[in-house]
């Protein structure tokens, strides 16, 4: 059974042509880039080329380029480097729906003496801007907000941020490994500090990331080591993951048009259907300002474990919106701060969609999920005491 792939937030499938891409970076040119010899040396060409293609996915200039090995690692470093090159200053603005990468870094960070301000959203999961420009402080060391978020897709003002960041001498860092490759982000005119990518999620192989760090920005290296990336982040090129990623960020700019806009209309259109057609029904976050590949909803009186087991054995692929916690499914941090009701919390899915995903796949989801949640409803107990108070 070929599976119906909808967590593309999760991780995406590489691109057969990245792989092929890739290959013979393992096999036939597995040098060093480092080493004097040409056997090595030459790599250093596949390396300037990858970086170019990353630079211009997001119109930076290639010097500002850093690889790394992940996105986490883009963010930590991020975070870290500006800690480090300002260590009076003590005070890190971020949100309460950032990914873990910098949410448990910042709670880490809280433990250990630094003072963390954790702008909320609304029920669209709009930042509150007001609260996060009240808490700028001339101690405030680097403020860090996602530039869309990854449960809900919802898009964040982070130009408007980052210019407010800069009139007041505040490194701004964003989190764009959701964005990248979905919508255009223009690090010149959204005048961003730092901003991290991660390969995998734009149809690059796992375990590649980047750190753009704008000129002029202070730094100091998370892995220190060797001189590798002009001794910004030491350790061994990861060269096939690298030369990869280049050709995802090639062939994601020019998906970024008209591929982009026929994977809005497909989940536009699961949205529709899955809103029209099953009650009690909530979608999670702004409808306008979102991510086009992106869908979070939530069926109220069922648990979202159930609807991805039952989607599971139809070959259907999706997350959940609740992490496990201490033994028990919590909803996430991201539904709590947009205050989704607790009935609808639970019942949290998110369908994340691709340049690989059709139409016929999303038809064959529209046609499942109907029935899958009223055969759910029939069994849960509070469904059914819903139903008769309705009627009541
Ligand atoms: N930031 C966001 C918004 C993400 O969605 C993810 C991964 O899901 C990460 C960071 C971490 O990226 P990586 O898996 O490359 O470490």
């Amino acid at each position: 059974m070929k599976a119906i792939y909808l967590d593309n937030n999760a991780t995406t499938r590489v691109a057969p042509a990245v792989v092929e891409e890739m290959t013979p970076y393992f096999s036939e040119y597995y040098g060093n880039p480092s080493s004097m010899h040409t056997f090595g040396g030459m790599l250093g060409k596949k390396i300037v080329e990858a970086r170019e293609k990353v630079a211009d996915l997001i119109n930076a200039d290639p010097d500002e380029i850093i690889f790394t090995s992940c996105g986490t690692e883009s963010d930590s470093t991020a975070i870290y480097a500006a800690l480090q090159s300002y260590p009076k200053k003590r005070h890190i603005i971020t949100t309460r729906v950032e990914h873990p990468a910098v949410k448990n870094l910042c709670e880490h960070l809280a433990k250990t003496g630094y003072r963390v301000s954790w702008v909320p959203v609304d029920r669209e999961g709009r930042l509150d801007i007001d609260y996060l420009y009240d808490h700028m402080a001339d101690d405030t060391a680097i403020i860090s907000v996602m530039w869309a978020n990854n449960e809900t897709g919802v898009i964040f003002p982070v130009e408007q941020v980052a210019h407010a960041a800069a009139e007041r001498g505040i490194v701004f860092h964003t989190d764009a490994v959701q964005a990248g490759g979905k919508v255009p982000v223009d690090v010149r005119k959204s005048n961003v500090s730092m901003l991290s990518l991660s390969g995998h999620k734009f149809h690059g192989p796992k375990g590649v990331g980047v750190l753009y760090v704008k000129k002029g920005t202070k730094f100091a290296p998370f892995l220190i080591g060797g001189h590798q990336e002009k001794g910004r982040r030491g350790g061994t090129e990861n060269v096939a993951s690298i030369i990869g990623l280049g050709k995802a960020a090639g062939m994601a700019k020019k998906e970024l048009g008209s591929e982009m806009d026929r994977v809005r209309g497909l989940r536009d259109r699961l949205e529709a259907h899955i809103l029209e057609n099953i009650p009690n029904t909530l979608l999670n976050g702004s409808r306008e300002n979102r991510l086009p590949n992106t869908l979070s909803v939530s069926f109220e009186y069922v648990e979202g474990e159930s609807i991805l087991l039952m989607l599971d054995q139809l070959g259907i692929c999706a997350s959940s919106g609740s992490a496990c916690t201490s033994g028990t499914l919590e909803p996430s941090h991201v539904l709590r701060a947009l205050g989704v009701p607790f009935t609808a919390a639970h019942g949290s899915i998110r369908f994340s969609l691709s340049t690989y995903t059709t139409r016929e796949e999303i038809d064959v989801v529209c046609e499942q999920m109907p029935p899958l949640i009223e055969r759910l409803r029939t069994m849960s107990p509070f469904w059914k005491k819903e139903a008769s108070c309705s009627i009541l």
